[in-house]
């Protein structure tokens, strides 16, 4: 029996984690649930699950939760990070989505937990002072992300320098056939159809445009300790193998599921076991065919701008993350059009001076001068 902590419970991921936790009773407890402010989802699913503490980001939401709920309610970033360290939980169930998932993360590995991190952004923030807290404090990161997941699977403990290169899949997301020449007029609706995987707002975004796999270099960069000219990434649209390892000897493998995060999410879980589960099989005889391709730098800013930030070094993946939470922030609200999404994280990367990412500060305040520079730019160009 795991006894989890899950952060992010009512978001996209975090429905994932209550069903797998719905199928396997006896095997997953969660002890504490925490969201940002949709107290109306979060409560249930704890009374659902006898759990008895709760957080709530929000103050307002957290106040609402104590008039309802009978358990114990904590608020505010504090609040999350004292459920990720709590003496309480083995796994840390991270699906936040944003910088938010940071702290969580840091407390719980810096408690010598494990760490089934769905937030990807945990990493790029500050991948390489995460590995160092897990390494001093005995705690470990199990990846959710479904290509990540599924290197592990392949690495299979293998050392870094066993492996020629890594490979990361794409869907290519909603434009993978569009005309390039009509991307720039890509409305949010457009956009948030992503055309495999059902997933959260700011995600399907970062698929459109590749941003979310430019992430996933930088995820798999310091998660993998491969460095970058030995990631590489293929457009595969079916979404069936999610990732290759390539071996020094020319062997190659890969793995292979129907797109569905609550495989990974279990893989994260019960590593190093494998827990029988209903989940929907691969067919492969059905498969109609498996299309790779190399990415169309037109089709994808996303990954010469994490490129671009992992030579940069230091703080520059943080400052490239803040600016396109905010840049899809203001695509969605329709504040700033898809090309200028892209272009506006661009200068803010250039003009970013990177620092070196010793302790948490130094990524906040990249985080902070990277937000409020990308608010700066949108307004003076719609002003233009
Ligand atoms: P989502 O938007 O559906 O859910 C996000 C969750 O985080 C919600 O529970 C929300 O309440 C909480 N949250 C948001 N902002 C917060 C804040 N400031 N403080 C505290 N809580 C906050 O997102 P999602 O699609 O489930 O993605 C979660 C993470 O998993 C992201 O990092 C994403 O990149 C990663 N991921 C998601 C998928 C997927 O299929 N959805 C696949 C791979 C990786
Ligand atoms: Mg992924």
């Amino acid at each position: 029996m795991i006894r989890a902590a899950l952060l992010g419970a009512t978001g996209s991921i975090g429905a994932s984690a209550l069903e797998l936790a719905r199928e396997f009773r006896g095997r997953i407890r969660f002890v504490s649930m925490a969201a940002r402010s949709n107290d109306a989802a979060l409560v249930p699913a704890a009374e659902e699950f006898g759990v008895t503490r709760i957080a709530l980001a929000d103050p307002e939401a957290a106040a609402r939760a104590r008039r309802s709920f009978r358990g114990e309610v904590l608020e505010g970033e504090e609040g999350l990070a004292r459920l990720a360290s709590d003496a309480d939980a083995d796994v840390i169930v991270n699906a936040l989505v944003g910088s938010a998932g940071l702290g969580p993360t840091v407390a719980a590995l810096q408690a010598g937990k494990r760490v089934a991190l769905a937030n990807k952004e945990s990493v790029v923030l500050a991948g390489e002072l995460l590995v160092a807290i897990a390494k001093e404090h005995g705690g470990t990161i199990l990846p959710v992300d479904s290509e990540h997941g599924g290197l592990h699977q392949c690495l299979g403990g293998a050392a870094p320098d066993a492996v020629r290169r890594l490979i990361l899949t794409a869907s290519g997301g909603p434009f993978l056939r569009r005309d390039v020449t009509t991307l720039r007029a890509a409305t949010p609706q457009e956009v948030l159809r992503h055309p495999t995987w059902s997933m959260g707002e700011r995600i399907t975004v970062d698929c459109a445009t590749l941003m979310n796999k430019g992430f996933e270099i930088v995820e798999a960069r310091w998660l993998f300790g491969i460095p970058p000219e030995r990631i590489e990434v293929l457009v595969h649209p079916q979404s069936i193998v999610h990732a290759m390892v390539e071996f020094v000897d020319g062997s190659m493998v890969a793995q292979l599921s129907r797109p569905d995060m609550r495989l990974p999410l279990l893989y994260a879980m019960s590593y190093p076991e494998r827990w029988s589960s209903s989940l929907p099989r691969l067919d492969v005889t059905a498969l109609q065919g498996l299309e790779f391709e190399a990415p169309d730098p037109a089709r994808s800013p996303g990954l010469g701008l994490a490129r671009k930030a992992l030579a940069l070094g230091g703080t520059a993946p943080a400052a490239l993350n803040a600016a396109d939470e905010e840049a899809v922030r203001l695509f969605l609200a329709g504040a700033i059009g898809f090309e200028d999404l892209t272009r506006l994280v661009d200068e803010v990367l250039d003009e970013h001076r990177p620092a070196a990412v010793t302790d948490l500060e130094a990524v906040r305040s990249a985080d902070r001068r990277a937000r409020s520079r990308l608010t700066d730019l949108a307004a003076s160009r719609s002003r233009r």
